[in-house]
């Protein structure tokens, strides 16, 4: 399951203002579909959208068939992890970090979200192992291993679908390419739905649909929307 599906999607945070204008678009279980857009294009009023936090004026959110009105906001959150770009870590060890919200894990669960998050090499490494410390105090991690680990925390919940939150564009190149790896690495065989400011995040993504002023503009594979210019 997982598909993720927006049919004539409308919205205005002053119903007199809209801001998504009849955005339709499917991620298929299993694929990659990626958002971009400038800033103010609607990225983030759409991701608030399939999250509940507000509902759309006209159209339907549905996720494997189920319109989304008729889902909790708890629910939801079970259904689509979210990876943050700028992942904040707790100044404790790295398993604390990958198990947090999930007290009852066991070391075998966590384990296995960080092979999938492929920062277990990255652990075997450590002389003091998932008992490092991260965090300020901590060992510094790079922005790309910050993002595996909430990788792996967002596994651990195993949800049907995966969020990555790329919206924000400071980003220096070798962060860049450290999370171009990541989603690489992580989305394969999962529904992934990835928000970016920037074509370049995005080069394998199975569509690209770009959004700008509410509206879909352009969508394609990444080849196919660098030839239109
Ligand atoms: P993006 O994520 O692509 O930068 P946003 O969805 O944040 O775009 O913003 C789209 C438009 O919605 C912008 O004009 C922005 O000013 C407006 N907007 C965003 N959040 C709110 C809000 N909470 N209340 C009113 N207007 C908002
Ligand atoms: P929980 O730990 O409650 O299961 P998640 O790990 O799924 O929550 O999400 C982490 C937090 O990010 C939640 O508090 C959620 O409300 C918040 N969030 C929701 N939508 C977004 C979004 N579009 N971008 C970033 N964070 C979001």
């Amino acid at each position: 399951g997982g598909e993720v599906r927006f049919e004539d999607v409308s919205f205005g945070y002053d119903p007199r203002r809209p801001i998504l204008k009849g955005v339709s678009f499917t991620v298929p279980a299993g694929r990659t579909v990626a958002i971009v857009g400038p800033s103010g294009a609607g990225k983030s009023t759409l991701s608030r959208l399939l999250f509940r936090f507000y509902d759309a004026n006209g159209g339907r959110i549905l996720i494997d068939g189920q319109d989304i009105s008729q889902v909790t906001q708890a629910s939801l959150r079970a259904t689509i992890g979210i990876v943050p770009q700028d992942t904040v870590l707790f100044n404790d060890t790295i398993r604390y970090n990958v198990a947090y919200g999930r007290t009852s894990a066991s070391q075998a669960e966590v384990e296995h979200a960080a092979v999938l998050a492929h920062i277990d090499g990255f652990i075997a490494g450590l002389p003091d192992g998932w008992e490092t410390m991260v965090g300020e105090r901590g060992l510094k991690l790079s922005g790309g291993e910050k993002q595996r680990v909430a990788i792996a925390r967002t596994i651990l919940k195993d949800p049907p679908i995966l969020m990555f939150d790329e919206a924000t564009s400071a980003l220096d190149t070798h962060t860049e390419r450290e999370i171009q790896r990541n989603l690489r690495e992580v989305s394969r065989g999962r529904t992934t739905l990835v928000i970016a400011h920037r074509l370049s995040t995005v080069v394998e993504a199975d569509e690209i649909i770009v959004l700008e002023e509410g509206r879909v503009r352009e969508r394609g594979r990444h080849a196919d929307l660098l030839a239109l210019g």
